[in-house]
């Protein structure tokens, strides 16, 4: 089968670009959106490629051998990513977390680490620099990862139990690969480590205390992700939600806990500690608790082109702009234009209204 929202290009259609002519007649700069978000947070999906096959975000039957992945010649060069981020950096991003796809697939990737990591945000300090990974390639990579200037990384790991993880996987890939990632990120410097779990009711809930208890007291911090109606692909049904309310319960009756203030503001994970001081954890409430009012993200998919939501059905180019010898000033006049523009409340909106649209899918432009 061979199927892929095939995002509907806005070819030749980025928004006026000429200095002086977008919205606001400002092509550098700081831009707000039209609910007055700033841009803070790039995600760059470096390839639509995974190893993994997770049956909530590329379901093997769906993600097949015949299945239309971005053609080579598509994808963003390194360099063309990096000229990019130096734009978005100027209007205002101080974080860029590399994803994917499984951006570890992606070949040499330290390289792009290296380029990014000669960023500096608009108060001349380094950029937060980090990248999400299946953990599965972590082994071997963390150490060049440090080495070309990566700060931290995020590893998705949905179960402690072998079965239930290579159930979700459907790759085969064991558990004891993703542990040891793990420790090599710790030793190479990237740590403390933020572990995310995706949890859906009836296949892994009953991993969330193993998982808790497992990572207590160890300085990393696991994430319970609401599993969300991301794509068209997963077969998403409300019913497979466990909202953050019942894990933060079922953990804090066993291992109490307490909140604890966000580290900055627009944070995604609501934060809590275990009182007797063995760490913390996090929830992510994507569907029962929307955080679209401080939604700061920009994201960048591999063939370049720019979405302002995860559930977009549609982005802009930029591509095209590069490859066809637009100046660095009209390409930023064109991101801020379409920042300006940004209106996306999509999971403050979720409803019967939004079940048929066409979305993007994940493993296309990151989580
Ligand atoms: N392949 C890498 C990984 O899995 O960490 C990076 C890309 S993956 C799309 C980024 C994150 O999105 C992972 O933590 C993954 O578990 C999460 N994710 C994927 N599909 C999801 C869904 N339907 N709901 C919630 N989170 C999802
Ligand atoms: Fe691959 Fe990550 Fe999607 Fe799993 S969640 S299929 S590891 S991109
Ligand atoms: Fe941001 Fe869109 Fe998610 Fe809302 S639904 S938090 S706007 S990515």
């Amino acid at each position: 089968m061979s199927r892929r929202i095939i995002p509907l290009v806005r070819h030749g259609a980025a928004p006026s670009t000429a200095p002086g002519s977008s919205a606001s007649g400002q092509p550098l700069g700081l831009v707000r959106d039209t609910l007055l978000r700033p841009m803070h947070d790039l995600r760059i999906s470096v390839t639509d490629r995974c190893n993994f096959r997770c049956t909530y975000c590329m379901p093997r039957a769906v993600f097949d051998k015949d299945y239309s992945y971005v053609p080579h010649g598509d994808l963003l060069s390194f360099e063309e990513i990096a000229q990019l981020a130096r734009l978005f950096v100027a209007h205002g991003v101080a974080k860029i977390r590399l994803t994917g796809g499984e951006p570890l697939l992606r070949r040499d990737i330290h390289e792009l680490v290296g380029m990014l990591a000669q960023l500096r945000a608009a108060d001349g300090t380094p950029l937060d620099l980090t990248l999400t990974t299946n953990g599965s390639l972590l082994e071997r990579m963390a150490s060049p990862l440090a080495a070309a200037g990566l700060k931290r990384v995020t590893v998705s790991l949905d179960a402690l139990d072998e079965t239930i993880f290579q159930g979700m996987n459907d790759a085969e890939f064991r558990v004891e690969s993703v542990l040891r990632g793990i420790d090599a990120a710790l030793d190479a410097g990237l740590g403390p480590i933020k572990i995310n779990m995706v949890v859906q009711r009836g296949i892994n809930e009953n991993q969330i205390l193993p998982m808790a208890r497992y990572f207590r007291g160890s300085g990393q911090i696991v994430r319970f992700i609401e599993y969300m109606d991301v794509g068209t692909s997963n077969g998403w049904r409300m019913e497979q939600v466990l909202p953050s309310a019942e894990v933060v319960s079922m953990i804090d009756r066993e291992m109490p806990i307490e909140p604890v203030d966000h580290n900055y503001p627009g944070e995604v994970a609501q934060r809590w500690r275990y009182r007797d001081g063995g760490g913390e954890i996090g929830v992510i409430s994507s569907v029962t608790r929307a955080f679209c009012q401080s939604c700061t993200r920009a994201r960048l998919s591999p063939d370049g082109q720019l979405y302002t939501c995860l559930f977009a059905s549609q982005g802009t180019q930029l591509r095209e702009l590069l490859r066809g010898g637009a100046s660095e000033l009209e390409i930023s006049g064109a991101i801020a234009s379409i920042w300006r523009q940004r209106s996306d409340r999509y999971s403050e909106l979720r409803g019967a209204a939004t079940a048929s649209r066409d979305k993007v899918e994940m493993s296309y432009i990151g989580g």
